[in-house]
């Protein structure tokens, strides 16, 4: 008689707990078309003033075995989960998540292709220095039978103040100029809105450093522009963080951007930065904008250039970043982390990139207290 009862009373809990399930899943749908009107009008999804609202009406009428705690407690897990299930929403409708970011032909820079199959190299100097210096370089570049853009700073955001900024207008003109005689497409950093159309009207794409990667005014300026952007992860930014800064970009309207990982701040000593190879394949899975890494930056030494460039390919990188000077002892920035024309060659022959003849040797691995205090620098 009482397992009857006991029986009975079972179904009678699973079919409440049907009509429960039913009831917080259609919960779950008014508060998505909620939360889509509030989108529409630029409103925050959360609202804690109306959240209360609801918890008291609930508990001042709460009836029944459980008390006002209780029903509290109940009803806050449901508002966090119907939170939860916005931002999945919200995640989901962002355009950097979308998968038709890049044309078939790639980003276009000029005759470059990114994204488009094939690899790119953005090699050059940390910064521009000399007509003489950039020559050498575009000369270096212009041959090498690969799709290449020519890099070099002339703002540069260095760590002190007393070090060389940069060569600001007069960089950039000897950039352009550089470009023009052998036919490269040219990237460079843009440090501030100020400056933004000055820079822009010489350079074929604009490059965010890691360090302005949060600087949200200048991420919608340019996404103001019809300009590609190279957009830097910040050295202690998560990829949601990049993504969204990319979110920026994207949302004044201008979907070409090209996501560079260029290593974060750890504990390690032994490079500048750790190169975070995972991020490669994660952002290739959350947004179809190419995505490159940086070496140079990443690893602020030359001698294991050449294997983490391999991996950054395995990984599905659609572009290589290496700094270039033709020589690197005399380099005004970064001279510590930069190839020489030869030694760049041997990185290329060693990804097959370029044909045995013109590379150099591949710098020696130096596993010194001096390569590692060398990786060390900041700027
Ligand atoms: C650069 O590429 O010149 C540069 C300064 O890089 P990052 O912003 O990654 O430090
Ligand atoms: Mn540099």
């Amino acid at each position: 008689m009482s397992e009857n009862r006991l029986s009975m009373l079972r179904q009678e809990v699973d079919r409440l707990n049907e009509r429960i399930l039913g009831l917080v899943q259609g919960r779950g749908e008014l508060v998505l078309e909620i939360a889509k009107i509030k989108q529409a009008h630029g409103l925050d999804g959360y609202d804690p003033q109306r959240e209360l609202e609801m918890l008291q009406r609930l508990t001042a009428t709460a009836s029944g075995p459980f008390g006002p705690e209780e029903v509290k407690e109940i009803f806050r897990t449901i508002f966090r989960a119907s939170l939860d299930l916005q931002d999945v929403q919200r995640r989901r409708a962002l355009h950097v998540r979308r998968r038709d970011l890049v044309p078939p032909g790639g980003i276009r820079i000029g005759e470059v292709a990114i994204g488009a199959g094939k690899p790119v190299l953005f090699a050059g100097p940390c910064s521009v220095e000399t007509p003489e210096q950039m020559d050498a370089i575009a000369a270096y570049l212009a041959p090498l039978p690969v799709p290449k853009i020519l890099r070099a700073g002339a703002f540069k955001p260095r760590t002190s103040p007393y070090t060389f900024q940069g060569l600001r207008e007069e960089g950039l003109k000897i950039l352009r100029r550089t470009a023009e005689r052998h036919s490269l497409a040219t990237v460079t950093e843009v440090l501030d809105t100020s400056t933004l159309d000055l820079v822009a009207d010489y350079t074929d794409m604009l490059q965010i450093g890691a360090r302005n990667m949060y600087n949200t005014e200048l991420l919608k300026a340019v996404g103001r522009l019809r300009k590609p952007v190279l957009l830097k992860r910040g050295f202690m930014a998560t990829l949601e963080e990049l993504l969204l800064s990319a979110e920026y970009i994207l949302s004044q309207g201008n979907e070409q951007v090209v996501l560079c990982e260029r290593g974060m701040r750890t504990f390690e000593t032994s490079t500048r930065n750790t190169l975070d190879i995972s991020a490669v394949p994660l952002l290739r899975h959350e947004t179809s904008l190419p995505v490159i890494v940086d070496l140079s930056h990443a690893l602020g030494r030359r001698d294991i250039i050449a294997p983490c460039a391999r991996a950054a390919l395995a990984s599905g990188a659609e572009g290589l970043m290496v700094e270039v000077h033709p020589c690197p002892d005399q380099a005004l920035s970064d001279g510590f982390q930069q190839l020489d024309p030869s030694a760049c060659s041997a990185l290329l022959q060693s990804l097959g990139w370029e044909p045995p003849e013109r590379a150099g040797a591949i710098p020696d691995l130096v596993v010194s207290s001096d390569a590692f205090a060398e990786a060390q620098h900041h700027d």
